[in-house]
């Protein structure tokens, strides 16, 4: 069988596949709310389950290790297959054949859609050289300084303002202007439009050399997007390509380092500035895709960030992304750029010695992982515990090896704790639960409050619950007025809402103990009765309290009395002999 699935074939697969049914039959799945849970199959998330896969999105997600997809992506990881392997269960399941392309057609196709793009690139490319057209473009680039040798190498191009450069340019050429090249949008009217215009265009070169799409700078900052990639097409992924890394690879099969940046431009200010070693990511989060195929061509990968509050939480990105792809042999570390730099201005105004200093003062990967691990938790005893707790499950994802080993006992000599019986097998050992650290937080029945509501969403609408809109509780009055403003939540959603109380909503949709609705709505009215009521006692105290002073104002005498009134029948002789004398 040829590799070659047709696309639309693994659209219709997916959605004829019913990912929850299938997940369960490898992992048993309880339905909580609209979703399903099990414990999660790619990390070890302890008597917790984390691992969530949605009916109405068709797709899973781990709350702790981040493990997601659709039905294809869970096969993959689960059976181990690969992508054809994976569409073939799911066809067979469907009792669905794949089709048998002939691959002779589908490279037509596919090598139709380089041609659009080799003479889009022509195009755009000539623009750009343009005396007077491409004037302001090339002095921009010299003032960022691009050179016009990396310019020319990268094959840098542009398009001009107006709405059908492009489509007249295929024309006089007599190519058909069709929209499955990317390049062209049709209007209501019909008429073909240029997806880019007026930008400065960065062709992107796949690995196998061939021009897969564009992405495209605004020349008036005024414009937006600011940058534009070519949709997606059968030859362009965007999470599959690096910018830059075909040039990397022209200058050394094997370099001993590769640098990972954010953007075009500061790729291609690396090259002018003599560090031919800089890729990019097209405007998406490093992918495990990216670092696997990084690793295959250096044993060095080096991050860089730039010095803003983005660039630190994109750092924190990369380490959970890397922990799982290092391993013995291979190096990520962390660069962070001076504050408000990226790698480009920092070129332009410090020249081309200072970003390789700072690349050779990288942080490693393990004083990375320690420091952001360390700065969450104190030097005592619990912070260590919490620290030394965090460690595990962030290494448990990591491959077997000496560095793991290594990794595990330092963290252990800092900690004073040994964590070198941490195996990914081995279940995490849990003295202090989730649950147990809730029940100090919030009372029982509020507790059970919030998992009747959880479990039931829609009896966040009733009249019994207004008593939490009034009175502002933790947790439980947010909730209500999210769950009363929206409708069909799901589980996921009231977590994305409220991603501080993740923990203990988790703990709490976790309860085997399933509550009807009919059920769920007398549990409320008596909950609603007893915090009242509890809520009287506190009240009746304090009135006590104050009475005893002699501090009392009128109306909290009447309150007081009232109280007392409606409990009457339990009244403590210290409590009768106030009430006579009120
Ligand atoms: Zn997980």
């Amino acid at each position: 069988m040829s590799d070659f699935i047709p696309e639309d074939f693994i659209q219709k697969v997916l959605e004829d596949s019913d990912i929850v049914s299938l997940v369960d039959s490898y992992v048993p799945l309880k339905r909580k709310g609209k979703d399903h849970w099990a414990q999660c199959p790619f990390c070890d998330d302890g008597s917790n389950p984390s691992f969530s896969v949605s009916d109405q999105k068709q797709f899973y997600y781990c709350f702790k290790c981040r493990a997601s997809g659709n039905a294809i992506g869970f096969l993959m990881n689960y059976q181990s297959k690969d992508f054809v392997g994976a569409v073939e269960i799911l066809a067979k399941n469907l009792g669905l054949e794949i089709p048998r392309t002939k691959s002779n057609y589908d490279r037509e196709k596919f090598d139709e859609l380089f041609r659009f793009n080799d003479e889009a690139k022509n195009f755009y490319k000539n623009n750009l050289l343009k005396p007077k057209e491409g004037e302001h473009i090339r002095s921009y680039l010299k003032e960022r300084g691009i050179s016009e040798e990396i310019s020319k190498e990268f094959e840098l191009g542009l398009s001009l303002e107006g709405w059908d450069n492009l489509v007249k340019y295929f024309e006089s050429k007599n190519i058909e202007a069709k929209e499955s090249s990317k390049l062209f949008k049709i209007a209501k009217n019909e008429r073909k439009y240029d997806v880019f215009r007026n930008r400065l265009i960065f062709p992107i070169v796949s690995r196998r050399n061939k021009i897969v799409g564009f992405g495209g700078r605004v020349l008036d900052d005024q414009d937006q997007p600011k940058y534009l990639n070519t949709p997606e097409s059968e030859v362009f992924k965007k999470s599959r390509e690096l910018y830059g890394l075909p040039n990397v690879l022209a200058r050394s099969s094997r370099p001993s380092q590769i640098l990972v940046v954010e953007g075009y431009m500061d790729v291609l200010a690396c090259f002018s500035f003599d560090l031919p070693i800089a890729v990019a990511t097209l405007g998406i989060a490093t992918n495990k895709f990216h670092l696997e195929t990084l690793f295959q061509k250096t044993d060095e990968v080096i991050f860089c960030f730039d010095g803003d509050e983005a660039g630190r939480n994109a750092s924190k990105l990369a380490l959970e992304i890397a922990i799982p792809v290092v391993k013995d042999g291979k190096r990520v570390k962390f660069l962070f750029l001076p504050d408000d730099h990226d790698p480009a201005s920092l070129l332009l105004e410090k020249g081309k010695d200072e970003l390789p200093k700072l690349i050779n003062d990288a942080t490693n990967l393990s004083d990375y992982l320690f420091e952001s691990i360390l700065e969450n938790h104190d030097s005592s005893l619990e912070g260590k515990a919490a620290a030394s707790k965090e460690f595990v499950s962030l290494v448990k994802p990591m491959q077997e090896g000496n560095f793991k080993t290594i990794l595990i006992n330092e963290f252990s000599k800092k900690m004073d704790i040994d964590l070198s019986e941490v195996s990914p097998t081995k279940p995490e050992a849990k003295k202090h639960s989730q649950t147990e650290d809730m029940e100090m937080d919030l009372g029982k029945v509020t507790k059970s409050l919030l998992k009747c509501i959880i479990h039931n969403p829609d009896l966040a609408k009733s009249e019994y619950l207004d008593y939490f809109i009034d009175n502002n509780e933790f947790l439980i009055s947010p909730l209500i007025s999210f769950l009363r403003a929206k409708s069909d939540v799901s589980f996921p959603m009231i977590i994305q809402e409220f991603p501080e109380q993740k923990n203990i909503l988790i703990d709490l949709s976790n309860d085997q103990n399933l509550i009807s609705p009919d059920e769920g709505l007398k549990f409320i009215k008596q909950a609603v009765d007893y915090i009242e009521r509890n809520q009287g006692d506190n009240l009746l105290e304090k009135l006590k309290i104050k009475y005893e002073k002699n501090e009392l104002d009128s109306k909290e005498k009447i309150e007081l009395k009232k109280l007392l009134t409606s409990k009457f029948e339990q009244l403590t002789e210290d409590e009768l002999s106030l009430f006579k004398k009120l």
